[in-house]
């Protein structure tokens, strides 16, 4: 045996481990429990046809031996995307930092107080520069986050404009490509129609409801905002403004010129390129539109001490709960990009930004003079980083190619050259040098760059930021590093212990597939290079294309989306480019089972389709009789189902390929929602369970991490028919012969990320993976078995077997009083995050525990959840003074002088003999939810603020 196979590094139970599991779910061996679990008309017959495994160490060879095939040439072409320097401190101890990277989405706000307070950093950072009232954390990238301002200028329309149904969105010619293109995508589905133009000869008709500019403008243009949206605020416009973060810094806020709604990406803050992502954007509007802002907003709430404690805002928002009437479908955002944005913002502080946006806006002005000398035409005379210029472009290109850098070529005539972060004087004096040789002159020598001033006076900003505190004292290493290490100890993440979050598979996120992240020829490539500087990228992806298009079973794949729900509207948008190119444009009606999670109706009613809910039978299945009746009613008008398997019950349903051919049967195509793809790979797939199209959470099944709630990679992988239609990129091209319009900014969106999962694959080859699926299983049926007795599981398969999770029943005990939340709160105390709460069922705990986690593990697990029955046994409705009540309890209040509680502090704080060992504090007593509902703050604004008036 090599001892050094990945997979046994992958995966958690030992050879004799998993005996004792096997015997005591009371099975001869695993492939009888798979046996048992799997249907075996869905089971795939042959393995998987992909590469032999290769070890970490040979892994790491590899993936450098490609990085070499990119080429980080110099890099000026701008369009949203800037080399820019990571401080190491960010990237050691962030980045590079499992405390941080293996986080889950903050739901157990008591155990996520860090993230949350860098997040919250993030809002503050965004609502100072943009001068918004409020800001969410965060979105998925620029060109994804101005489509949601589209929307919720859309939505939030006066009720005159609603009646009249003005529907017209004015779209700046200025604005980048790729947004464009997300705008032409997402607008069509919603009946918006959008009308491209110059915005200085805009005529302000009150036909139209919104608008959005890009500012400055991809040409490099710093456009007169302020005119413009003082002319649109008095017919009725609202105004959108796509702003690059760091011009904010010399340009005035949108906000103080009364814009509607800011976004943008934080990239230039410290993200590296990784050829397209990923990044975080952000999303700034007004406080009255609160409720209608998409994706996360970190809030200020107090905990049961009175003690100030921060929480994920607004949740009602969610789709888990608002489903078809959600304001959106984010879920995963970019929670862990936004941390280090915002880390960057508190290293650097007001006097760092600045230092750097002069120094850009310096040395742009200086290559203007150089220029102009030279005898160019520089079109743009309002600029902060970006410079167009009329010239033979042809042979500015050929020449700079020689001299291994990128400008950007919008056609024959024009070039344009941002300046970034990292451009020194020898890199401005090169540059240079290539438009001297292209005029046949002799080259202009700058020494130093001095202050340079071509912003117009009404534009310059004259309003402070980042004035609070935590912006401007953490500005040495040491500083840093220790303020980080402190938010880092307020959570809990897969380097302290097992998180079994249902559906969320969080599995080891494996450091030699982390590795590569830092490479400097991975990390450095902008998005719209030619093809030839990014072999590397382009080798890795288009196998990871075809390693996931074998796994699922299908013909080809799109890596273009930067989430699940991303996803699923992409597959959405394929059925229905699908539908219309055999003139079936009316197919809109999409099936949903009522066990699926929320971002698929979500998703639906952003593509445009009429949800149709399906009942479940008693046993958690879909009803297939409810099914086909409806099928067959909307037979005339189905778009498609939505499935998820196996099911969001835990279940592999034996009638799944009855369900798909009734759907095909009725003109309709099948989407299978991949969330539970750790439960398929290697022993059946969706293709073969005849779904057309599927999305995969690449940072579920495919091992990259959460982030603390993102990146999120969700590529969609699809059958023949729907092959054609894969999304495209405005400026790159890719995707199908007749692609629909982009999903993502990037035409590969999270391409960085993709080596994770790419390495993933690599390194367990189809054996692995396989294997990995089967120890999923297996994990799952032994803590079935363990907690029998103390806990209900609500759905077993025909054979009684449970899939790669379950839903435990916590119902029943609110005959003692205790609810589902208190369960999830006492397993702090007992160093654990709580499975997923509630869903899909309320009043439930859906735990996943993966193929990662060793049996020692899952037994602590097992204990503490058998521990927490027993404490539940004795606690009664008339008291609510008990230990599951009070959970979870912190060190201050163990350690107090003062004692209240009918249970003993070590009862409190160890109550079992393996928590000595590892203990895990909270560093707060449990969160107000209400209370951070009622009075919204989402600012690290100064304590007075949120004191209780
Ligand atoms: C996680 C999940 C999604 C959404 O994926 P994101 O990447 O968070 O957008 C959709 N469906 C199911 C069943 C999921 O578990």
């Amino acid at each position: 045996m090599n001892t050094n196979a990945f997979a046994l590094r992958h995966i958690g139970p030992r050879e004799d481990d998993q005996k004792l599991m096997l015997k005591t779910i009371g099975v001869e061996s695993l492939d009888q429990l798979i046996y048992e679990t799997i249907p075996d008309d869905i089971r795939l017959k042959n393995g998987l046809n992909l590469d032999e495994p290769m070890t970490e160490y040979e892994y790491l060879l590899h993936i450098h031996e490609l990085s070499k095939l990119n080429k980080a040439y110099k890099t000026y072409i701008g369009l949203g995307y800037h080399p820019n320097i990571l401080p190491a401190v960010i990237q050691r101890n962030i980045l590079e930092n499992p405390g941080w990277y293996t986080a889950y989405t903050p739901y157990q706000a008591e155990i996520s107080q860090g993230r949350l307070e860098a997040l919250l950093n993030y809002q503050t950072m965004v609502m100072d520069l943009t001068g918004m009232e409020i800001a969410n954390a965060s979105l998925l990238d620029e060109s994804t986050a101005a489509a949601e301002a589209m929307s919720l200028l859309f939505s939030v329309r006066t009720r005159e404009q609603k009646k009249q149904n003005i529907n017209k969105f004015f779209v700046s010619e200025n604005i980048l490509p790729q947004t464009l293109s997300l705008l032409q995508t997402r607008s069509t589905p919603i009946d918006i129609e959008l009308v491209v133009g110059n915005e200085e000869t805009f005529n302000f008709s009150s036909d139209f409801f919104g608008a959005i500019l890009q500012y400055p403008g991809k040409d490099g243009q710093v456009t007169d905002i302020k005119t413009f949206i003082s002319k649109a605020n008095e017919a009725q416009i609202k105004v959108a403004v796509a702003a690059d973060i760091l011009s904010l810094v010399k340009l005035e806020a949108p906000g103080q010129f009364g814009a509607d709604v800011v976004v943008g990406t934080t990239q230039r803050f410290g993200i590296p390129m990784g050829y397209g992502g990923p990044h975080a954007a952000y999303f700034a509007t007004r406080e009255t539109y609160k409720r209608d802002i998409p994706g996360r907003i970190i809030g200020v709430t107090k905990d049961t001490n009175g003690n100030r404690a921060l929480r994920m805002a607004l949740q009602t928002r969610e789709q888990h709960i608002k489903r078809d009437k959600a304001t959106s479908n984010i879920c995963t955002a970019q929670v862990l990009l936004a941390v280090m944005a915002s880390m960057y913002a508190v290293f650097h502080g007001p006097k760092g930004l600045k230092f750097i946006a002069n120094k850009v806006h310096n040395t742009t002005s200086a290559l203007a003079e150089a220029l102009k000398t030279l005898g160019y035409n520089q079109v743009n005379n309002v600029f902060f980083d970006t410079l167009q210029i009329k010239t033979d472009s042809k042979k500015i290109k050929k020449l700079a190619k020689e001299k291994k850098v990128n400008l950007y070529y919008p056609n024959k005539e024009t070039v344009t050259i941002s300046i970034n972060e990292t451009t020194s004087v020898r890199d401005l004096n090169y540059l240079i040098s290539i438009f001297a040789e292209a005029a046949e002159k002799e080259t202009i020598a700058i020494s130093t760059v001095s202050e340079g001033n071509n912003i117009s006076e009404t534009l310059k900003r004259t309003s402070e930021f980042l004035t609070l505190d935590v912006f401007n004292k953490y500005h040495s290493e040491t500083e840093l590093m220790r303020y980080i290490k402190l938010l880092e100890r307020k959570d809990l993440a897969l380097n302290h212990s097992m998180i079994s979050l249902g559906s969320c598979t969080m599995k080891l996120n494996a450091a030699s597939e982390m590795l590569p992240l830092s490479i400097f020829k991975w990390a450095n490539i902008h998005p719209f290079v030619p093809k030839k500087q990014a072999l590397g990228y382009l080798t890795v992806l288009k196998e990871l294309e075809d390693q996931l298009t074998e796994i699922t079973g299908f013909a080809a794949t799109s890596l273009q989306p930067n989430s699940g729900a991303q996803g699923e509207y992409a597959g959405l948008m394929v059925i229905k480019a699908y539908h219309e190119s055999l003139n079936q444009n009316h197919r809109n009606i999409c099936l949903i089972p009522s066990s699926a999670h929320g971002t698929n109706p979500a998703t639906a009613v952003m593509a445009g389709m009429k949800v149709i809910v399906t009942k479940s039978t008693a046993e958690g299945n879909i009803d297939v009789e409810d099914l086909r009746e409806k099928a067959i009613l909307h037979k005339d008008n189905l778009s498609c189902l939505m499935v998820t398997y196996p099911s969001t019950h835990g279940v592999y349903e034996s009638a799944i390929k009855e369900i798909t051919k009734i759907i095909h049967d009725n003109g309709g195509q099948v989407y299978m929602d991949g969330a539970n793809m750790n439960a398929q790979v290697g022993l059946t797939n969706p293709g073969n369970i005849g779904a057309d199209v599927c999305h995969l959470n690449l940072h579920k099944t495919f091992a990259i991490p959460h982030g603390g709630g993102g990146p999120g990679v969700g590529p969609i992988c699809v059958a023949k028919q729907l092959v054609p239609f894969l999304p495209g990129n405005p400026v790159k091209k890719v995707g199908g012969e007749k692609a629909i319009t982009a999903i993502s900014a990037a035409p590969y969106g999270s391409a960085l990320a993709c080596l994770i999962s790419y390495g993933y694959i690599k390194m367990l080859g189809a054996e692995g993976l396989t294997e990995s699926t089967k120890i999923a299983i297996l994990n799952a049926n032994y803590i079935k078995q363990r907690l029998q007795g103390s806990f209900n599981t609500l759905y077993s398969g025909e054979r009684g077997r449970a899939a790669h999770e379950m839903i435990i029943d916590c119902r029943p005990f609110k005959a003692n009083g205790i609810e589902v939340t208190d369960i999830a709160k006492r397993l702090i105390d007992y160093g654990f995050h709580a499975p997923t709460v509630s869903f899909p069922v309320a009043g439930t705990l859906m735990i996943e525990p993966t193929e990662s986690e060793s049996k020692a593990e899952i037994d602590r697990f097992c204990d503490a959840m058998i521990s927490i029955k027993k404490e539940i046994d004795q606690v009664s409705k008339d008291d609510e003074n008990n230990v599951l009540k009070n959970a979870p309890h912190t060190l201050e209040m163990v350690t107090a002088n003062e004692w209240y509680f009918p249970y003993s502090r070590e009862d409190a704080a160890f109550p079992l003999d393996y928590v000595r060992d590892n203990k895990f504090w909270p560093s707060v007593r449990r969160v107000d939810d209400a209370y951070g509902d009622r009075n919204l703050i989402c600012s690290c604004a100064p304590i007075e603020a949120y004191a209780e008036a």
